[in-house]
Parts: C-alpha cells; structure tokens; sequence
C-alpha cells in the first residue's frame, strides 16, 4: 500500500506540511516519493520576456525541490523531483495516472492571497478527478 506517492509543492507552507506528512509515511511505508511542482501555464504569450521569465521560475523550482531532496536523503526516504510547465491541476492528475502513483499528497491551501477559502482550487480540482485516493493536509 502507498508504493509509489505523488507530493504537490507550490512552496507554500501548507505543500511544507504535506511534505513533512509524506516523509512520516514514505518511511512507515517503505514508499518511493516523487515530488512535483508546476510552472503554470497562465504565464501564456511567446515574448523573450516570457521565456525568460518561465526559465527563471522553473530554475527556482528546481533549486526548492533540491532542498527537499536533501531533507527527504537526511530522512532515508527515496525521492525524485520534477518540475514541469502546465496547468497546475491537470499536470498532477495525468502525472499520477501515468506513473501509477497510488497515493497524491498535497496542501489544502497554497500560495493565493483569497484565505477565506476553505480549501484551493488545484486541491478541489484534484479531489475531484484523481484516478487514486487524495490525501489533503491541514
Ligand atoms: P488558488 O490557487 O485556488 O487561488 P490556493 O493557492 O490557496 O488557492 P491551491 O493552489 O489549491 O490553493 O493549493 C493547494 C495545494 O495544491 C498546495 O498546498 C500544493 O500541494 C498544491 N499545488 C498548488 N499549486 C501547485 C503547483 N503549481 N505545483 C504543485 N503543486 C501545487
Ligand atoms: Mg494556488
């Protein structure tokens, strides 16, 4: 149970919970942690500026996944990172229908100002879809 677990980061504080709960049950579990943040696609346009600005995103990303990486070594829990481009919800989805991830973890809330919200949009949209049960952390 739990094999292979998908783990949204935004590089909120909530993705930084569901982080944390996801090291806890990758070592009760044995399971292997592929973690993923997407560089959203609202960015659209085909300007230099664009391009420029989506490298530099996806350069940070890569930089904050690392660091989670090293966290996940520190904790003996076998991890792979991503970043990708796209549409948040809709990357996570296909990503754990093709890689056959059993188990998603992420934030409830992430990095929008509106905290009123009970829970995201990317959490709801995911909850709603998903091809494997969704664990929300609060
Ligand atoms: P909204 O984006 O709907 O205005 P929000 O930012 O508060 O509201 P969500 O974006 O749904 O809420 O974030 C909830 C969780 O979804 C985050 O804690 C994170 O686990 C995941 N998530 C959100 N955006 C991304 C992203 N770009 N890449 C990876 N995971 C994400
Ligand atoms: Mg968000």
């Amino acid at each position: 149970m739990f094999t292979r677990i998908l783990v949204a980061i935004d590089g909120s504080e909530s993705a930084k919970k569901a982080f944390e709960e996801s090291i806890y049950l990758a070592q009760k579990c044995s399971s292997k942690l592929d973690l993923v943040h997407v560089v959203s696609c609202e960015l659209g346009g085909d300007s230099a500026t664009t391009f420029e600005l989506i490298d530099e995103l996806k350069t940070k990303a890569e930089k904050m996944l690392d660091e989670y990486k090293t966290l996940a070594a520190k904790n003996n829990v076998s991890i792979e990172i991503m970043v990708i481009q796209g549409d948040p919800a809709q990357v996570i989805i296909e990503l754990a229908k093709t890689k056959k991830h059993d188990l998603i973890i992420m934030g409830t809330r992430g990095k929008s100002a509106f905290q009123e919200l009970l829970i995201g949009s990317v959490s709801q949209k995911v909850m709603h879809h998903a091809s494997c049960p969704v664990m929300v952390i609060r």
